[in-house]
């Protein structure tokens, strides 16, 4: 019998791969731990499903599924559900074991998984795109349910498509199961705040990271990549407090205003066809002049690997915070570092998400749900209370944010791996 490892061949900057040299930078500070440290360096579980559906025009289509459980040590898995045409094992594999070090990070009592099917949803009528999650996740009910793996939505993947996810999985157990996935609609059991959490964070987290640098908010430039759901809701907090979004670029192109982009007209305009660059109110500048622009904080909040190490050389931002996942490859990281720019490391910095879908999670089982004050109140409290305890980290071993966050993160997920002890 192969092992999962085998289904992969990961490279230096490949997801997986930069997973497991983040792993490596923090063997040497988990002291007797370290033992177990392998553990962190294979996924517990990963199922590969066939879903196939019919067309609208009669054929048959097939698609991969993927839904891995990377680690349940702390609790059930938890983890976002991806609809791409480029999702591989191998991507599936590194997301789910970031939400393991993410949940561990702040201390949510979560192990971590993370699903994707290949497929492009933009190529199916709504009809078909339902067709496609609920075999899907029929296909995974085996391992998913609210004590065990809990999905949510990750790229392409919405509200929507959480509540086809609910039902599916609630008529196969016979009952309604709303706590099965977060990210719900407001009426079926999701929870106020979910949809700006994640953007609520990384500024939280920018906030916090900002103070202790003695960089203030008010006049600060800001270059933010990728202006979806975190970009942008990060964007609009950071420019309520004070600061200047001089930069934004999506997949559309870039577009540029020393002065700091209006976001009210911005915004809107983001969300129609032509993207950002449709918005009148800047100068559209080539994609990789967006690396220089003069700018304090750099926020790459759309896709992996954004930040190379040649991007990494020219940027001019004291505090990176990363929205997205995985943007930062291991050896910009270190010219970053060298430079003495401070990053916020994705398991930190976009944490926010997951941290209102522990709400919802926790509202779905109690059936009392919360105002959104308090939901907000209660996110900032565990952002800049897990942000402190790792930066106290970095100060006290000389090192940096991200080796801190997963030194904190797998001490906890080793230390429950070794009280837990081995079955049988
Ligand atoms: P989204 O689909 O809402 O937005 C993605 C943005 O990236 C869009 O503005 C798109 O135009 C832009 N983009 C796509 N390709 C690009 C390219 N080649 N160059 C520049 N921009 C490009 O997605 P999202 O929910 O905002 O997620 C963004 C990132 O944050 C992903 O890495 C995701 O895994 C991560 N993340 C999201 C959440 C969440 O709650 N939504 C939580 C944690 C992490």
């Amino acid at each position: 019998m192969s092992s999962i490892l085998s289904y992969v061949q990961p490279t230096a900057n490949s997801p997986w791969g930069t997973y497991l040299s983040q792993v490596d930078r923090v063997i040497p500070y988990l002291g007797d731990l370290a033992r177990w440290a392998e553990t962190l360096k294979r996924p517990k579980r990963a199922l590969i499903v066939d879903v196939p559906i019919e067309m609208d025009d009669g054929s048959i289509a097939h698609f991969e599924g993927y839904r891995v459980q990377h680690n349940l040590s702390r609790g059930p898995g938890k983890g976002g559900v991806r609809f791409h045409p480029d999702v591989t094992l191998e991507e599936v594999m590194a997301l789910s074991a970031w939400m393991t070090v993410k949940t561990a990070a702040v201390n949510l009592p979560y192990g971590g998984a993370k699903g994707g099917i290949r497929v492009d949803p933009k190529k199916l009528s709504l009809k078909e795109l339902e067709k496609v999650t609920r075999r899907y996740t029929s296909e995974i009910g085996i391992i998913i349910g609210p004590h065990s793996d809990i999905p949510a939505p990750d790229v392409n993947t919405n509200a929507q498509i959480m509540a086809w996810m609910m039902d599916t999985y609630s008529m196969n157990v016979g009952g309604t199961a709303t706590g099965v996935v977060t990210g719900k609609p407001l009426h079926l059991g999701g929870s106020l705040g979910r949809v700006k959490a994640t953007g609520r964070g990384v500024f939280v987290t920018g906030r916090e990271a900002a103070r202790r640098l003695g960089l203030d908010l008010r006049g600060a430039r800001v270059a933010v990549q990728g202006f979806g759901n975190v970009g942008s809701v990060a964007a609009e907090l950071f420019a309520e407090a004070g600061a200047k979004i001089v930069a934004v670029q999506d997949h559309t192109g870039t577009i540029v205003n020393e002065n700091g982009l209006d976001l009210a007209g911005l915004v809107p305009a983001s969300r129609t066809d032509g993207g950002a660059v449709s918005f009148k109110g800047g100068d559209v500048i080539d994609n990789e002049a967006f690396w220089e622009v003069a700018c304090d904080i750099l926020i790459p909040a759309a896709l992996e690997g954004q930040i190379t190490a040649e991007r990494a050389q020219k940027t001019k931002a004291r505090l990176v915070l990363e929205g997205a996942n995985g943007p930062t490859v291991p050896t910009a990281d270190d010219i970053l570092a060298e430079r003495g720019v401070l990053v916020v490391p994705d398991v930190i910095c976009n944490a926010g998400g997951v941290t209102v879908s522990y709400f919802e999670w926790v509202q779905d089982f109690s059936s009392f749900f919360w105002d959104e004050d308090e939901i907000n109140v209660r996110l900032d409290r565990i952002m800049m209370n897990a942000l402190n305890n790792i930066w106290d980290t970095a100060d006290k071993h000389k090192i940096t944010l991200r080796t801190a966050t997963y030194a904190v993160a797998c001490e906890r997920i080793l230390m429950a791996r070794q009280e837990r002890g081995l079955y049988p």
